[in-house]
């Protein structure tokens, strides 16, 4: 033994007393739940291997260590570069290394696939361009800067002529048409004929006259008047089209040299004026219409029992055809009054009978053919209290025939208002002016007129 392992001997001895001595004084609790310290590497980790760490327990007194395996870094890979770009038809490369290249070596490298052709479209080949009747050449380009190709060029076929069609001579109903084309390239012309329609039995092409009147061998009779026709001198094919306004022709018939062209509808009566009318030929429409009086009919007529006007004798009364009568109550007898229309004309006669205090009023015409449509009359007690009201009061109205009770009542005043249809030309029905001669063939009216009035008037 040298005198350097001597001394290292006598270190080693003195350390491992001094160990045991301090053992001794700072022993710590046995236990299990250490406090691992951070640890430091015991052999570092690189981009490919593992490394080794080591942790120490720092609770006092405790010397427990552990060593922990770690996985591999992995390399740190850089932006990639490009050695050799690709283009249109040919592959580049690109590569990238680790940040701890210098260590590691790491370095890694990929092909980058070619990007194709970025074709424009197909162009005339200026110069060999294809027209309608030639063959020519076409050419494209490629998009991408740097393509190795740039264009390429094939053959195109004549392109034939592009014609617009139009109809130059329309095809009748018998007779082709023409349409030509016209190459919208080169101008260049070609004709085709274009069908005809095909005769009678459709309805386009034909060259008609201009409409006019149908013949009867042409429509029904009935339709002359609402049809118009026109043919079509090609073919004869015959059109019939109603019209907005129908021409109405008026019938007309001829009788020992006369011509006539009114018929009676409905003959007249004495119910009212009949009707006479033009029709037409064809259809038998009515044109014109037009009334046909009775011969004598007179229609809708007021009639009221002759006395002074009611306006003359009651101011209250003004504006009114009303007459007014006087009739005594105080003789057991039947008073016979004149029934004049307001033109003027004695169609009949009213009867007023007193019998013991009662009284009834009835009505006659003289003609038995006249149309009485309505009739009535009033009594008053005396003629100053009449109002117009009173006399349009339907619940003072009453019905011919009526017996009314007198209670004593010895005076009376009658109105009667009846509505007819008379025939003047009938002799029963005479004039009864007010200057005529009265009922009984002598009096005149006006003096009849006189005495009612001085009686009304008291
Ligand atoms: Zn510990
Ligand atoms: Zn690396
Ligand atoms: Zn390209
Ligand atoms: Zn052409
Ligand atoms: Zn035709
Ligand atoms: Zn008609």
């Amino acid at each position: 033994m040298n005198r350097k392992l001597q001394r290292l001997a006598v270190f080693a001895l003195m350390v491992v007393m001094l160990g045991t001595f301090v053992g001794a004084a700072l022993a710590a609790e046995p236990h299990t739940d250490h406090q691992w310290d951070e640890g430091v590497w015991d052999k570092e980790p690189t981009c490919t291997n593992g490394g080794i760490k080591k942790f120490r327990c720092t609770v006092s007194g405790c010397s427990e260590e552990k060593y922990v395996n770690t996985d591999p870094l992995g390399h740190d890979w850089g932006e990639w570069s490009i050695p050799k770009a690709s283009n249109c038809t040919e592959s580049g490369t690109k590569e990238r290394i680790c940040s701890r290249y210098a260590v590691c070596g790491g370095k890694d490298s990929d092909i980058v696939m070619p990007t194709g052709h970025n074709w424009g479209p197909w162009l005339p080949k200026t110069g060999e361009a294809a027209d309608c009747t030639t063959a020519g050449k076409e050419v494209r380009s490629c998009g991408n800067a740097g393509c190795p190709v740039k264009s390429e060029t094939r053959d195109v076929a004549a392109l034939g002529h592009n014609y617009m069609w139009s109809v130059t001579t329309q095809p009748t109903c018998t007779e082709d048409g023409v349409r030509t084309g016209k190459c919208s390239r080169c101008n260049d012309t070609e004709t085709e004929p274009v069908a005809k329609y095909n005769g009678k039995n459709q309805s386009q092409g034909h060259t008609f006259t201009a409409w006019r009147d149908p013949k009867d061998t042409e429509v029904e009779k009935s339709r002359i008047c609402q049809t118009k026709v026109r043919e079509c001198t090609e073919c004869g094919r015959l059109e019939i089209a109603n019209l907005d306004k129908p021409k109405h022709v008026v019938r007309k018939t001829t009788k020992n040299g006369k011509t006539y062209e009114w018929f009676m509808r409905e003959p007249a009566t004495m119910n009212g004026p009949g009707r006479a009318v033009q029709t037409c030929k064809y259809c038998g429409k009515v044109i014109k219409s037009r009334e046909i009086k009775f011969e004598g009919g007179r229609y809708n007529i007021a009639v009221t029992a002759f006395g002074p006007r009611a306006s003359a004798i009651n101011s209250a009364l003004f504006g009114l055809n009303d007459r007014l009568i006087p009739v005594d109550f105080t003789k057991i007898e039947e008073q016979v009054f004149a029934l004049v229309t307001d033109d003027g004309i004695l169609v009949g006669e009213m009867r007023v009978s007193v019998m013991d205090d009662t009284v009834s009023v009835s009505y006659q015409m003289n003609d038995s053919q006249t149309i009485v449509s309505q009739a009535v009359f009033y009594m008053f007690p005396d003629a100053q209290s009449i109002t117009a009201a009173d006399l349009s009061d339907p619940t003072r109205a009453m019905p011919f025939g009526t017996t009314l009770p007198l209670n004593g009542q010895t005076y009376g005043v009658i109105a009667a208002r009846l509505v007819v249809n008379y025939n003047a030309e009938n002799s029963a029905n005479r004039a009864f002016p007010d200057s005529g001669i009265y009922l009984d063939g002598a009096t005149n009216n006006a003096t009849i007129l006189q005495e009612m009035t001085t009686n009304l008037m008291e």
